[in-house]
């Protein structure tokens, strides 16, 4: 049987990719998922929720969904394991996850990505003990360009493991993975403002006592919004309904409206800042962690060294502030523990994580002309899903394993089914 729904173009969640030429599949099964990878016009990609601002995706050939193959195959709570179908959107797995008492033990962001599509760029969380997704896998089962399936665990094949962990979708297309899953819990959840210098100051600290700690800076303000999650026993408490849309449209227009002045900007903000309502909730893991963005934007960050993260960050603010007034999205600064996947970027150490967006209408040049040479500088390595500039020289220098991916991807796609010229230049010398 053929892929059922077939449609012709794609494009990402901001709108700065697309691939208007692309026939779209979406097997039902693993079946017509073979039959696809044989048949169809490549260069192949597969696709997940498209909330990669980076061109992974985009192809002139065929572009593969798997929103049907998703779901969690089976657990075992003694080992904190689940093995999950990877087409699944996180926020349905955690579902499935909960109705059996168990969760994610950590999410980033939003959950709307599948389970393959987020641990193929390495998206994270935030969490001074907490690895990003991929580093939670520890066994895989892909199916190749050829219909062939390869899978392994990290005790019989520990490189098919590492290397699929964060692999771009251009080893094969992830089918399953086991991942470290834990019981369901409950988070306290507190939110509140405070002078930057004072977040900077305690920053190190509070990643070191909250379970879960980030912050973000409101450009042109002296202000951030510190957020932590701690493991509690309470029960869950009832929480108003989120602010988040409604601080970002307040400044978005005291940016529209004061621009002229930084010093009325900064008064304004702050007095708001100061009013803003702290939340102090108690809810399920998954509801707290993941929230709902529905102002469209485009993003960089990068993964910086702890030691030098708080300069950078530094360094980004004064950047902006003397650089940029159009500015106004908050910049996001989180920590992730330690791993050992191949193109993870948090490879053998944690890593402090600098986020910087901009509306999806505006331009986004700034990013690359002002704020990535400061993360470039500082050995920053840069979240595979969002945008770089980087090539094929930068990573070999970024990532010791970096060689033995580009080998086994040969090994495992010697065809260059999977490879557009966007993922050429990543692995291609001379790139
Ligand atoms: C609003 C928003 C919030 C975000 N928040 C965070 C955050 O908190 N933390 C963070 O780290 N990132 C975050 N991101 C980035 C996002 O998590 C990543 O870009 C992620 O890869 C998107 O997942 P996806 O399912 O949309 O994958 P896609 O963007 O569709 O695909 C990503 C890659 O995965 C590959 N792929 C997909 N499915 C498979 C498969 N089955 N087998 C093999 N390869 C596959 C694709 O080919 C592609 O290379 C955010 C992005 C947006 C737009």
């Amino acid at each position: 049987m053929p892929a059922t729904r077939k449609k012709i173009g794609w494009a990402n969640w901001s709108g700065n990719e697309s691939a208007p030429s692309a026939r779209v599949l979406q097997p039902q099964n693993e079946d017509e998922l073979r039959l696809a990878l044989l048949t169809a016009v490549q260069p192949i990609r597969v696709v997940g929720s498209g909330h990669s601002f980076t061109p992974i995706v985009s192809t002139s050939g065929t572009i593969i969904n798997l929103d049907q193959m998703g779901g969690v195959v089976s657990t075992n709570p003694a080992a904190n394991a689940a093995t999950l179908r990877a087409g699944g959107r996180l926020k349905d797995l955690s579902v499935e996850l909960d109705s059996i008492n168990l969760a994610f033990r950590n999410l980033g962001d939003i959950n709307v990505q599948s389970f393959a599509g987020a641990a193929a760029t390495a998206t994270h969380g935030t969490g001074q003990s907490l690895g990003c997704l991929a580093s939670e896998i520890t066994a895989v089962r892909l199916m190749l360009a050829n219909g062939n399936i390869v899978e392994g665990t990290l005790e019989d094949n520990p490189d098919l493991v590492k290397a699929a962990q964060v692999s771009l979708g251009a080893l094969g297309v992830m089918l399953e993975a086991t991942v470290r899953v834990c019981p369901a819990f409950n988070l306290h959840r507190r939110t509140w403002a405070e002078p930057i210098d004072a977040i900077l100051d305690a920053a190190l600290v509070r990643w070191n006592t909250h379970r879960n700690f980030e912050f973000f800076y409101i450009p042109f303000s002296g202000y951030g919004i510190n957020i932590a999650h701690d493991q509690t026993d309470a029960s869950a408490t009832e929480r108003p309904p989120s602010e988040d849309e409604a601080g970002l449209a307040m400044i978005r227009s005291v940016r529209n409206k004061f621009k002229w002045s930084t010093l009325l900007r900064r008064k304004l903000l702050a007095t708001g800042l100061k009013r803003m309502t702290a939340e102090n909730v108690v809810g399920p893991s998954a509801k707290l962690l993941a929230s709902t963005r529905s102002t469209r934007f485009n993003e960089m960050e990068y993964h910086l060294p702890v030691e030098s993260g708080l300069d950078v960050f530094r360094e980004v603010v004064s950047y902006i502030e003397a650089k940029r007034r159009d500015v106004f999205f908050p910049i996001e600064v989180r920590k992730t523990a330690a791993d050992e996947g191949w193109l993870s970027p948090f490879q053998n150490a944690p890593r402090i994580s600098i986020a910087v967006h901009t509306a999806a209408e505006d331009s986004y040049d700034w990013l690359f002309d002002g704020i990535e040479p400061i993360f470039k500088a500082a050995g920053g390595r840069p979240h595979w899903g969002k945008l770089h500039s980087l090539g094929h020289n930068d990573f070999l220098a970024l990532y010791p394993d970096f060689q033995k991916f580009i080998g086994l991807r040969k090994q495992l796609d010697p065809d260059g089914v999977f490879m557009t010229p966007a993922i050429a230049r990543y692995w291609e010398e001379g790139q």
